[in-house]
């Protein structure tokens, strides 16, 4: 899962049409919010990387649930509780139960969640296997809450995201093998891959290609660049390093 940087309130912003914008604490209703939450983190999904062709189909995600009363005020309306999510990702089947506080799950926008989670052949996803204590158990948690590791016994009718990543996976390896024998260059490499999203499919295929990484980084609005280790290769770095979770 690709890590983000969220824009702090009070940063200025520009919309396609040139409007400016000042990131808020408060969009009401918080539909408002989803012009910028693209702006930051562009029409992807922050959680399955989907691309989200027509805007309509992104929600504005709460991490925490606006209607559950968790002791805190005005979580329907706060930029500090909002992600952007497909309707499946936000759905009710993954995650409407289940109450996941960032001290007890990772985030994208607080953990570098490139090292939570691993990308695998056919585009399954696990639990990074070299996590432990407490970086495990919050890593564990965001795969229960998001759910992308059901498979198409364990997934209802709707959800094909197991599809979709298989999908990608499959054009991951054939671009690479064109990518390497120099049938396709790195900015029409780049355009498929802003088209059709599943950024950590991508990075994950493309190691040992410093410069498809780079421009994965780069090219993805919000990426967090401090989760990478410009010097190695990009390699995904601890993003809250001497913490007892440093992931
Ligand atoms: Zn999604």
């Amino acid at each position: 899962m690709r890590p983000i940087d969220k824009f702090p309130v009070g940063q200025s912003i520009t919309f396609e049409d040139g409007n400016a914008h000042i990131i808020r604490y408060k969009y009401k209703p918080y539909q408002s919010a989803k012009d910028p939450l693209c702006i930051n983190f562009g029409q992807y999904c922050v959680y399955c990387e989907a691309p989200i062709t027509y805007l309509r189909d992104l929600e504005v995600e709460h991490i925490l649930p606006k209607d559950k009363n968790l002791g805190y005020s005005h979580l329907e309306y706060d930029w500090d509780n909002f992600l952007i999510a497909c309707s499946t990702c936000n759905g009710r089947d993954n995650k409407y139960n289940i109450v996941a506080k960032p001290d007890e799950c990772h985030y994208p926008h607080l953990n570098n969640t490139f090292l939570s989670l691993k990308y695998c052949k056919g585009g399954v996803v696990i639990v990074n296997p070299d996590l432990k204590g407490k970086s495990k158990l919050k890593a564990c948690k965001l795969l229960e809450l998001i759910g992308l590791d059901k498979t198409p016994v364990t997934s209802t009718q709707q959800d094909k995201r197991w599809e979709y990543r298989m999908k990608q996976w499959n054009v991951a390896e054939r671009y690479k093998e064109r990518y390497e024998n120099g049938k396709l260059n790195l900015d029409c490499l780049m355009d498929y891959i802003k088209a059709t999203g599943c950024w950590s499919i991508w990075f994950t295929i493309f190691e040992g290609h410093d410069e498809v990484r780079r421009r994965l980084i780069e090219d993805f609005p919000g990426t967090s660049s401090v989760c990478f280790d410009a010097n190695n290769h990009y390699s995904p770095i601890e993003r809250n390093p001497g913490q007892e979770d440093p992931v």
